[in-house]
């Protein structure tokens, strides 16, 4: 088998910023996409998150390929969370120390760039293909074109960058000792809108993710270069006195708002309008195994969905992008099978730690950041990050600021976890959180990695 030919199925974030890098090591590449070219609409693909935070995998991903600067400008840092109560009064915890800052981008123009620079290298593209099957031992891909026509294609190597309802993995699914399983959480999400205020400026400050904890659900915002703010809307589906299937018509949305979210209420002038409008989406975690099969390989989303409360999808996803790239330069571009094999060894337990860490981190959003405690426990751990930058790292900033592996920053975050609790455990923390022996914590830490 030649092994020069390589299809990607998906032009998203990850199939376009891998065909980057792959034509940057002088394959031939064409990226199949379902949908049309799109490329000088508005974008917003319906029921999909219009912004998210990029933060040091994605960078890192981008800047190998020299994309940095591009992306740079369409960026708006957020340096913390911006908490609101149910009185309006908010409070802010920020993300990291120096700065450390989370960017706001918006999905479609990012989607744009990645795949014009996928082209300007290039990559071949095709839209309007939709991938129905691909047979894994004679490596033929069947797409569906718009009239209904079928058409065939080969291919050395097959890439399923094709999310999270991947054709590939479908087609890898029938084979034997394939392990798939998917997981429903029982929330969903819809995306509402912030307006510009009426002086054509930002309602609330641009520099933070806002985020409304109410318990068992919560209402989030990143800021937009059209000095709007994208809301996402996180609600049960059934089963609760606030759920997505007990809200019926304006007076059930207004009267939620104005009771949990006054202060965003105030904000939202197009509300009712847009909630009716606005699909409401499913959030899925998917965990399968093996992600390679005779020179076909899954990557992004159809490997490893998760929820999005980490905000690591993409950036894993290009962090997926990174390490595939490391392992062709060590082993060349004709050792597709060797290269391939330890891509998913190397890189599924990191996935599968950080897809937990996703899951774990929607109650810290939606309950624990409005507790005082946990405001006095993220002081507690930055003073330790401060003082001893090397020995505690922040679970948050080794996920989000570093490229610590996911799994040993799962690991380490667990351990601190224990030590921590112990500390909060103390009834007077409140007020004695700045006179612990931060020393002695630190010690206990490298016991703990001793044992
Ligand atoms: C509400 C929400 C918020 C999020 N926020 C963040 C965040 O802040 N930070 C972050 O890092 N991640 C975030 N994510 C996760 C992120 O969106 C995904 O991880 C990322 O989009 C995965 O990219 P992908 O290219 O693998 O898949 P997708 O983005 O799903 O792209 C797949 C592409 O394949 C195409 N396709 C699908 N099927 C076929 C087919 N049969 N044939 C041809 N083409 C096909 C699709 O049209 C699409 O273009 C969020 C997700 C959600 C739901």
């Amino acid at each position: 088998m030649k092994n020069n030919n390589i299809s990607i199925l998906g032009a998203g974030l990850i199939g376009s910023l891998l065909g980057v890098y792959l034509r940057k090591r002088g394959l031939n590449v064409s990226i199949f996409e379902k949908r049309s070219d799109n490329r000088n609409d508005q974008y917003k693909e319906e029921g999909r998150s219009i912004n998210m935070a990029l933060s040091h995998r994605g960078w890192k991903a981008l800047e190998k390929v020299g994309l940095k600067e591009k992306i740079e400008p369409l960026a708006i840092p957020m340096y913390g969370r911006r908490v609101h109560d149910e009185h309006g009064r908010t409070s802010f915890l920020p993300y990291g120390k120096d700065q450390q800052a989370i960017y706001s981008i918006s999905r479609g123009k990012f989607n744009q760039i990645l795949l014009e620079e996928a082209e300007k290298e290039g990559a071949q593209l095709f839209f309007d293909h939709k991938c129905v099957d691909v047979n894994i031992y004679t490596h033929q891909i069947k797409f569906l074109l718009p009239d209904e026509e079928v058409k065939r294609v080969a291919s050395d190597v097959i890439i399923g960058a094709d999310g999270a309802y991947s054709s590939l993995r479908h087609a890898m699914q029938k084979q034997v000792r394939f392990n798939f399983s998917q997981e429903y959480i029982s929330h969903g999400y819809k995306e509402l809108t912030i307006p510009p205020n009426a002086e054509g400026e930002f309602a609330m400050d641009p520099n933070a993710l806002h985020i409304w904890p109410r318990g068992n659900f919560m209402l989030i915002a990143l800021p937009n270069p059209d000095k709007s703010f994208t809301c996402t809307l996180f609600l049960p589906f059934e089963g609760t006195k606030v759920c997505f299937d007990k809200i019926h018509d304006q007076r059930d949305v207004e009267s939620i708002f104005k009771t949990y979210f006054d202060d965003a209420f105030d904000m939202m002038p197009h509300l009712t309008s847009e909630f009716f409008k606005n699909p409401t989406s499913a959030l899925i975690n998917i965990n399968c195994y093996p992600w390679v099969k005779n020179q076909c390989v899954l990557i992004g989303d159809a490997s490893h969905a998760m929820v999005p409360f980490y905000g690591q999808g993409m950036n894993s996803g290009f962090e997926d992008c990174d390490i595939l790239d490391d392992l062709l330069a060590k082993f060349g571009t004709t050792s597709w099978e060797l290269v391939l094999e330890k891509f998913q060894k190397i890189r599924k337990p990191d996935t599968d730690a950080v897809c937990q860490l996703a899951l774990e981190n929607f109650i810290e959003m939606r309950d624990s950041v409005s507790d005082p405690k946990f405001q006095i426990r993220k002081k507690i751990e930055a003073k330790l990050h401060e003082l001893y930058p090397k020995e505690w790292i922040p679970l948050y900033t080794m996920v989000t600021f570093t490229s610590i592996p996911y799994t040993e920053a799962y690991a380490q975050g667990k351990l601190q976890d224990l030590i921590m609790n112990k500390i909060m455990a103390d009834p007077l923390i409140t007020q004695n959180w700045d006179k612990l022996d931060y020393e002695d914590i630190i010690n206990q830490v490298e016991t703990a990695k001793a044992v």
